[in-house]
């Protein structure tokens, strides 16, 4: 395993701290400083931006964005083992790194940070989605953050990228490629962690889209989406039953046969949709 700063390898670390990984918090630690650099090379404009981190834990991918140039970090780590490591950090990259101790789910990050703002994280596989469906909706756009570069299992990042007529195609898709461009940057095996997941996992690059992709009422499209694909097995005109009581006109208006199921519907059909039935 290769250094690229002056601090002990992340191994060592580990020891030192004793930082045994624990399953509640969604720990599966990168110890490859070379990998995580690789990952702090995909949120792009490192050097003149403040980056926020969810879950730096031992401060892999944290070292990896301080050591690719980025102007300032915040960490937000809920586990209070990890502070002391980060601290390390913090001293030798002086002024750039600060911590907080907290939930990522209760902090308000953004009094700490100046604009331009990009999100890197590896994140607990619990709230990953959690925080994801957060920063895509949010009641104004464009957000606090330009880019989002998040590592989840790969079977989530596929559901984020996915074009209709997949079986990963649904709400997720849709709220992200409603107002931002997505896609996978990197896949990694279990074994690139410690200890391994059961699963692959994988890199998602959002950058946000200076205004949504189509017209539509946040909120009316949230619903619409979510009603439809809660049975996303029936055709629409069943899944949105008691919508609207002229469902099936407005379905054909936007460009939807009633008969489709949700998975074949596009981005744009749902945004006429949502327009529609804002109207009403
Ligand atoms: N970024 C580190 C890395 O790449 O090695 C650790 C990644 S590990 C998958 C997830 C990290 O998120 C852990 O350090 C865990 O303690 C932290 N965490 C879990 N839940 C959290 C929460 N609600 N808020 C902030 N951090 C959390």
């Amino acid at each position: 395993m290769s250094q690229i700063d002056s601090l002990p390898p992340l191994s060592a670390v580990i020891k030192t701290h004793e930082l045994s990984a624990r399953k509640a918090l969604g720990q599966n630690f990168l110890l490859d400083l070379n990998l995580t650099a690789k990952i702090a090379r995909q949120v792009g404009d490192l050097a003149g931006s403040d980056i926020l981190e969810i879950g730096p834990g031992p401060g892999g991918l944290t070292r990896g964005l301080l050591s690719e140039g980025a102007r300032r970090v915040l960490a937000i780590e809920k586990d209070a083992r990890c502070i002391p490591a980060l601290e390390e950090i913090a001293s030798a990259y002086e002024g750039r790194l600060q911590i907080i101790e907290g939930d990522a789910l209760q902090v308000n990050p953004l009094e700490h940070l100046t604009p331009p703002i990009q999100v890197a994280a590896n994140l607990p596989y619990n709230i990953g989605t959690e925080l994801l469906v957060r920063w895509l909706t949010p009641k104004e756009w464009p957000p606090f953050w330009q880019s989002l570069t998040l590592m989840f299992q790969k079977e989530v990042a596929e559901r984020i990228v996915a074009k209709p007529g997949s079986k990963a195609y649904g709400r997720l898709a849709l709220l992200a490629q409603w107002r931002a461009d997505a896609q996978i940057v990197l896949t990694l095996p279990p074994e690139a962690f410690t200890p391994p997941p059961k699963v692959h996992s994988a890199v998602v690059h959002l950058k946000a889209l200076p205004e949504p992709r189509f017209e539509a009422d946040a909120k009316v499209l949230e619903q619409t989406v979510a009603k439809a694909f809660n049975q996303r097995r029936k055709m629409m005109r069943s899944s949105l039953k008691g919508i609207a009581p002229d469902l099936e006109d407005r379905l054909v208006a936007a460009g939807i046969k009633p008969t489709d199921r949700a998975e074949v519907v596009g981005l744009e059909q749902f945004c006429a949709l949502a327009r529609s039935l804002k109207a009403t």
